[in-house]
């Protein structure tokens, strides 16, 4: 969690003590909200994590302690199965169900849980963080234990970043293929987290032969198969989110300076070399390009530059591939913030369906079905999706306000976007 192992102690500030801290959290040392200043309540709460763990006395949290901490993060523990164990008596042990145990160990036998196998424990808590802004390293820990608590989750590094974070997507039921992207751009990061919890939330549903919306998750997973990327962008995000080593910090504030009008970091939407990833896609790249010049963007910059040419960023490449490898019906772009649904551009025939799937969605959400100017589709995944596949693409600008939309506004947008996607699960076709 920490990946140079450097001690964290009091008054060390950042997103390795974010991190930290969540995890003192999870493991029920502290009640604070993390907030990246490791102050007295993070001395004692490291105190008692180091005293429960047999670790020599101290506030400090040294490797021994991210070691142990990780697991809290990633929701999940191995264990060695001993005599007389059962799924019961585990899932006691750590206060967490039966079933819940049962579903992370589908290959094991519970009438026969030979003595020295290994089982997999869900911790009880969700792992996707809700209350501290995402960053890579979370979101690597998270989706680690989504796929080892729910094995019908199929976990994938489709590429790396240009700073060589893995991209990931999760891929999880069977049936027409719905391709869901979220934080291409860097500071609306938010949407990572909506995508990590939607997987976490219906896969549960899922699991739990429970209904999720409303809705039998079977159903909904036996008409479709998702694929999720929840972090396009992660350099980006680890940059506006605070998680970024120094030297690639102080390279994009370089870019940034050129730029005086738009705040640093949070201002930032590109990737960490500069390139607007959601104009970076083989369609129309020229006039792409053209657009921004006017506004003096024709070089590296924190938003709107298209770069030197079409897929040149490492994450735009691997999401143009696995977008073709997967051949979806229908794709979805997660972006905040407006309260749209954008369906069509003026430069494109409707696909068959895709006019009645944004009206719905837009419903289900409380937003806007709208078709997009020419002049704002050029570059963007959903535009290249639209020109390549002619099938139905749509960027979903959720939530109100100006970005990046804080944490306080989580449950709203939860409440819009989760509905949305359902319904787009409804209507495949
Ligand atoms: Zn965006």
């Amino acid at each position: 969690m920490n990946k140079g192992f450097d001690t964290l102690r009091y008054g060390s500030q950042g997103a390795g003590v974010r991190r930290l801290q969540l995890a003192l959290c999870r493991a029920g040392f502290s009640d604070d909200d993390p907030d990246g200043e490791f102050g007295n309540s993070t001395v004692k709460a490291v105190r008692l994590f180091r005293a429960a763990h047999g670790l020599e006395p101290s506030g400090e949290a040294d490797s021994a302690v991210f070691e142990l901490a990780n697991v809290y993060l990633e929701g999940f523990i191995r264990v060695r199965l001993k005599p007389r164990d059962t799924f019961y008596r585990l899932g006691k042990k750590f206060g967490v169900s039966a079933d819940a145990v049962a579903a992370a160990n589908p290959g094991l036998d519970p009438a026969d849980l030979s003595q020295g196998r290994e089982a997999v424990i869900p911790l009880p808590f969700a792992v996707t963080p809700k209350k501290t802004p995402i960053d890579s390293a979370l979101a690597a820990c998270a989706v680690r234990g989504l796929a080892a608590r729910y094995p019908f989750i199929r976990l994938e590094e489709y590429g790396k970043s240009v700073l060589g974070r893995p991209l990931f997507a999760l891929s999880f039921g069977r049936g027409k293929e719905l391709l869901i992207s979220a934080a291409v751009h860097a500071n609306e990061w938010i949407t990572a987290t909506l995508l990590l919890d939607f997987a976490e939330s219906i896969a549960g549903a899922y699991a739990g032969r429970g209904t999720f919306q409303g809705r039998s998750a079977a159903a909904l997973l036996s008409r479709v198969r998702l694929t999720l990327c929840p972090l396009a962008n992660p350099d980006g995000v680890d940059l506006v989110t605070g998680a970024l080593p120094r030297g690639a910090y102080e390279a994009a504030r370089r870019i940034a300076e050129g730029h005086p009008d738009l705040p640093f970091p949070s201002g930032w939407k590109a990737n960490i070399s500069g390139v607007d990833l959601n104009l970076n896609f083989p369609v129309r790249h020229g006039a792409a390009l053209a657009a921004k010049r006017p506004l003096g963007v024709s070089g590296p910059a924190p938003r709107d530059w298209a770069g030197e040419a079409a897929l040149c960023a490492p994450e735009t490449s691997a999401l143009a591939d696995l977008t073709k490898r997967l051949d979806p019906f229908a794709v979805i772009a997660l972006h905040t913030q407006g309260g749209e649904v954008l369906w069509k551009s003026d430069l494109e025939e409707a696909p068959a369906g895709a006019e009645r799937m944004a009206e719905a969605m837009a419903e289900a959400a409380g937003y806007e079905a709208r078709t997009v100017e020419s002049e704002h589709a050029n570059g963007g995944w959903r535009d290249w999706f639209a020109a390549e596949f002619r099938r139905p693409g749509f960027t979903v600008e959720a939530g109100r306000g100006a970005n990046p939309l804080p944490l306080s506004q989580y449950g709203e947008l939860r409440a819009e976007v989760f509905p949305l996607i359902v319904t787009a699960m409804r209507l495949a076709q």
